[in-house]
This record gives structure tokens, sequence and C-alpha cells, in this order.
């Protein structure tokens, strides 16, 4: 019997769940990773002092997608993590999504007492109202209360966070930001929330651990896959190599951005070590309104490490240089039209599979990147 050979490019939640589940499948799977490890975005790094930290930002698991979650948990154990963040909001620490605690800490007490009491009259206790349906709101109370969630808590991070005036974010894309009525003050409204107890490298590991997969890293360029536009076919290594692959790497660096550059916003990552046991009350503080960077992590808050005298902490800062990590598609009808314009050309290469965050040009979450690549897997034979 011949042997069914695959390549996956990227190592990150989209690839290393591809290379698993075809190497499962019986093929023999070359997983091409650019980085010195795998593990993309989650990807961890030890700091100087003993900290683990997330090289790329700080990455929670959460998930409604039970399917995710049992093939994950084949390859770790879980440690239940919920997700807090306070945002600086007019010298005030307070929970974002923004609750009933929040109004207590912004408001002055009978001024607070009258929002909470009104809100409680239209929206059953810890329901999540987009802050959208306060601003339009029949109550005036509920009315100011929304506009002055927006202002100072929305509008402006998203400004920072694109880079542009406030009044030129599109109110549309906040439709999805929540208030909470009541006292909940979880990041993440998700069923699942998780992070492996060991991290995630150590997940990565133990996912890209079986004998069908060989994983390449730090991956010279001239060892990646190229087109061979004539004939429509993919070349490795100066062969034609026509079994699956599925690429996770940006589309348009594949066509050698022929048609143009699929913008990103991307973010430079400062990371700073101190001799404190702690450096701020939740692992996540958003500043909206004041400072360069948009938040401020402090790591051991997430991975809960257990490390006295020691913590790391990571500011943020959003810009559109390409000498930074490209974070977040800028996802607008133009840019969706040259997306769609290169996956046109990639239909010419059909044992190519374009899927995660890159290839695929989508905000994913992590568990939608490993969604995506079993829904591919299971197409393939
Ligand atoms: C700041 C930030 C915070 C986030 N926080 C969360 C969170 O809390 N929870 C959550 O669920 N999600 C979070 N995400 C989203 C998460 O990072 C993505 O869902 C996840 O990284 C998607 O996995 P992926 O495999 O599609 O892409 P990636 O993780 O980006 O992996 C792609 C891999 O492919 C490699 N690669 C690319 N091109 C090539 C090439 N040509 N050759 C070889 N290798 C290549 C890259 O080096 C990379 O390792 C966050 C994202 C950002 C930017």
């Amino acid at each position: 019997m011949s042997v069914k050979r695959a390549i996956v490019v990227g190592a990150g939640f989209a690839g290393a769940t591809a290379a698993r589940l075809l190497a499962e499948k019986g093929y023999e799977v070359a997983v091409l990773e650019r980085r010195s490890a795998a593990g993309g975005g989650s990807n961890e790094t030890l700091r100087p002092n003993g900290i683990v930290a997330q090289r790329y930002g700080p990455h929670i698991f959460h998930t409604k997608n039970e399917a995710v979650f049992r093939f994950l948990s084949r390859f770790c154990v879980w440690r239940p993590h919920e997700h807090r963040v306070l945002g600086s909001v007019r010298g005030a620490l307070v929970p974002i999504p923004f609750n009933f605690r929040s109004i207590e800490l912004l408001f002055p007490p009978a001024e607070s007492e009258a929002l909470k009491s009104a809100l409680r009259r239209y929206y059953p206790a810890d329901a999540r109202a987009p802050v959208l349906a306060l601003m339009t709101h029949e109550s005036a109370m509920v009315k100011k209360l929304g506009e002055f969630v927006m202002e100072y808590v929305f509008l402006r991070y998203t400004a920072k966070q694109w880079g542009i005036p406030p009044n030129q974010v599109d109110r549309s894309v906040l439709d999805r930001v929540p208030v909470v009525m009541g006292y909940r003050d979880t990041y993440f409204d998700d069923p699942i929330q998780m992070m492996p107890w060991e991290g995630f490298n150590a997940l990565f590991a133990n996912m890209l651990r079986h004998p069908g997969i060989r994983l390449e890293l730090a991956l010279a360029e001239r060892d990646g896959i190229r087109l061979d536009a004539e004939k429509g076919r993919v070349l490795w290594r100066g062969a034609p190599f026509d079994g699956p692959v599925i690429y996770t790497g940006n589309v348009d660096a594949l066509l050698d951005c022929r048609f143009g550059r699929l913008p990103y916003r991307a973010v430079r990552f400062e990371f700073e070590d101190l001799p404190l046991d702690s450096y701020q009350p939740a692992a996540v503080v958003n500043y909206p309104n004041d400072w360069e960077f948009t938040r401020i992590t402090e790591f051991k808050k997430i991975t809960g490490q257990q490390a006295a005298g020691a913590t790391c902490v990571l500011r943020e800062y959003p810009t559109d240089s390409d000498r930074h990590e490209p974070c977040y598609p800028v996802e607008n009808p133009a840019n969706r039209a040259l997306y769609d314009r290169y996956t046109r050309e990639m239909r010419r290469y059909p044992n190519i599979v374009l899927c995660g965050r890159l290839a695929e040009y989508r905000y994913y979450n992590m568990d939608q990147a490993v969604a995506s690549a079993m829904d591919k897997v299971a197409a393939i034979d």
C-alpha cells in the first residue's frame, strides 16, 4: 500500500489540529513552521525571572463547542479559569464588561441606585444587553448610561485599538459589546473557560507527538512550499506534491502579495519583569482613556503560576507597522473582496486547503481555529 502524505504549513491551533487528525487518518504529515516553536499565538516563553509569559498576548481558552473541548482534552489536563478584566475609567478600576459594581464605582450613590433600579425594571438579572440597545432605549436613564459606557469604555478603546478618531469608529462593530445587569464579573460568558494546567506549550507537544507527524521548526523560506502557476501544482523541495496541503499562513504571502497586502492591525508587545508578588488586582486591566497602550496583562493571574517576589506584565501598543505581529484582520468590504480575489486564485491549486485565522482572514478565537481544522480534515479521505 502506498504511503499517504500530507503537508501542514504552520503549527498554531489550526495547523496542529489538522496535523494530528490527518496523522490519525493514516497520513504521514510534515508540519512546516517558520518560528522556532509550535503554538502560534498561544506560545509561551520563560522570562529571566522564571515567570511563564504568553509571547503574543494573553490567551484564555473559552468555548461553547463541546467537540473542540473534547478533542483538546485528549492533550492536556485543564484548570478552570474564569477570566476577569478591569478598566481604568475616570481614575477608578471598574469591572469590564460594565456591570452594577462598575456603576457603583463611577456614579454617586443616589444616581447609582437610580441607574440600577432602572436597569432592573427592563432586564432580567445577569442578562447581557448590547450597549447599542441601551443607547436607543426608551428610558432616558438607561439611555444616558449606555452613552456613558460607549464613550468612556468602548469607543475610546476601540479607537485606540484601530488607530482612528473615536468619531470614525463604526458603531455597528460595537454591537456585541455587553453591559451586565448584575454583579457577574466574568469576561467571557462561554460555558467552558479553562487553561491547560501545564500550559499551551505542553498541550502542543502532546498534540504533535504522533509517529505520523514530523515537525520542522525554524523553517527557512526556501524550504517552504512553492506554487507552480503554470501547472497549478504545489512544489515542495523541488518536486511536485499532490497530497493534501493544509495552509495556515497568510494567503496573500503565498501568492507573493500580487493583488496587494491584506491589511492587519498589529501589536507591539512590551514585557516588564518586576520583583513583586502582584502588580495589579486583575489578570488584565484595560486602558481605554489614557496612555498609548490598550491593556496591561499580568500573566501569573492567567497561568496560575505561584511565584513569590516575581511577576511579569505585558503592555500592548496597537500599530499598523508590519514590523510587528499581524493580530487583527481589518474586516471591511474592500478587504473581504481582496481576500476573495486571493481565494479565487487559490482554486488553481485544488490540493491546498486554507485554514485558520491568517489563511481565512478572520478573527478566530482558538476554539474556532480548532473547529475550522476539524471541519476541513473531515472532508479529506
Ligand atoms: C493579542 C491576541 C490575544 C488573543 N487572545 C485570545 C484568547 O484569549 N482566547 C482565544 O481563544 N483566542 C485568542 N486570540 C486568538 C488566537 O490567537 C487565534 O485564535 C489562534 O492563534 C489561531 O490559530 P491559528 O493556527 O489559526 O493561527 P496562529 O496561531 O497565528 O498560527 C499560525 C502559525 O503558522 C505559522 N506560519 C505562518 N505562515 C507560515 C509559513 N509561510 N510557513 C511556515 N509557518 C508559517 C506562524 O508562525 C504560526 O505559528 C488572541 C489573538 C490575539 C492577537
